[in-house]
């Protein structure tokens, strides 16, 4: 007798898997992984023993309301605490965003190539991803975009810098942009990257949001503050929407030793501020670098850079990969290359030469 299943949502038909970036190759070797962002530093002064001391209340539930960690957030950016909300890393805030905003017959729209996790997140509540493309240059298409929003249009995600171009909306243009948003549909600022931005005219997102209800301003700890295994984000929004962010998180999502490790990171500013910088300098040597060997690289204002590669994508992976370096490529398009150690770049800089001579 054939037995059918058990009946599972139609929308996740839809759902692509989530792709992570590679971490080792199969025949094992040294490799260098800069196919995921991450913070090539280990965690900041201080964090790491208080970590340990938190690992011995293991047997205890978190803080559920991260009390302590957005007591902090509210201090340093002198917001309201109640205009915090945490998740399980900013995907985990993006996946509460959602929840709160859209379901089936709902429109979330965004600029594309954006960030993976978007379209992901938006089938998984069932809602359509309306995507526009990038303009030339690969920076969002504002004016398209603002066209593009309908009365089904619930969430717009506007990724500054843009995960995988490194491009940036500056704040001339986003704040047209934001006015011709209807008050009724939300608008993410995903700032994922912002500490590795140094142009003048990036917009803070936290400024732009305290005049307006329908702004939230998405950040994490896994980038710049290096505890991307450790999953914590938060989102800064106007109540309603800040406590429906608090109504859709996981509860208990965000560990005791998440939420510690993210209050310790937060007051090792100056060391996270100095990595930073030292990152930002290697993003600028490699940036530099890629344009004397000939790429057309975009202009990069986060931890990655970004590379047409085209029909050649594969085959750039594949190359890098035969020299150790891990790369994020999405097939058709480009690849991203995050900025890693400086010997890691050396690698990738190294394979990108041999790659363009070949
Ligand atoms: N937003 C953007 C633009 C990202 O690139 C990422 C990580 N790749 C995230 C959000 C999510 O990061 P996390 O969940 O680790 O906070």
């Amino acid at each position: 007798m054939s037995e059918r299943g058990p009946r599972l949502r139609a929308a996740l038909e839809e759902v692509p898997a989530y792709r992570p970036g590679r971490s080792a190759l199969p025949e094992g070797g040294e490799v260098w992984k800069l196919s995921s962002n991450e913070n090539p530093f280990p965690p900041l002064p201080g964090v790491l023993d208080g970590a340990v001391a938190a690992a011995a209340g293991f047997n205890r539930y978190p803080d559920l309301a991260c009390t302590g960690l957005r007591e902090e957030l509210a201090r340093r950016l002198d917001v309201p605490v109640e205009h915090l909300a945490t998740g399980t890393g900013s995907v985990g805030v993006t996946q509460q965003l959602l929840q709160a905003t859209a379901g089936p017959g709902d429109e979330v729209l965004f600029a594309w190539r954006s960030f993976e996790a978007y379209p992901v997140l938006t089938s998984i509540v069932g809602a359509r991803s309306v995507k526009v493309p990038l303009a030339p240059g690969e920076v969002h298409d504002l004016d398209a975009m603002a066209d593009a929003v309908t009365s089904r249009t619930r969430l717009v995600f506007v990724c500054n810098p843009n995960n995988p171009t490194g491009t940036l909306v500056r704040r001339p243009a986003l704040e047209r942009f934001l006015d011709r948003i209807p008050s009724d549909v939300l608008v993410v600022l995903d700032e994922a990257y912002l500490e590795f931005v140094r142009d003048d005219e990036f917009p803070d997102g936290v400024e732009l949001y305290r005049d307006r209800p329908n702004v939230c301003v998405l950040r994490t700890f896994s980038k710049a503050y290096g505890l991307a295994g450790l999953r914590v984000g938060y989102a800064v929004a106007h109540e309603p929407v800040a406590a429906a962010l608090r109504k859709t998180a996981v509860p208990f999502g965000v560990t005791q030793l998440a939420q510690d490790a993210a209050v310790a990171s937060l007051r090792a500013e100056s060391a996270m501020r100095e990595r930073v910088s030292s990152l930002v300098a290697e993003r600028d040597r490699v940036y530099a670098a890629l344009v004397d060997q000939g790429w057309t690289v975009p202009e990069t204002h986060a931890n990655f850079v970004w590379l047409r590669t085209g029909e050649r994508t594969d085959a750039f992976a594949a190359a890098c990969e035969g020299e150790g370096v891990l790369v994020r490529a999405f097939t058709g398009e480009g690849a991203r290359v995050s900025v890693g150690s400086a010997s890691a770049n050396d690698r990738f800089l190294f394979a990108a030469e041999r790659f363009r001579k070949g």
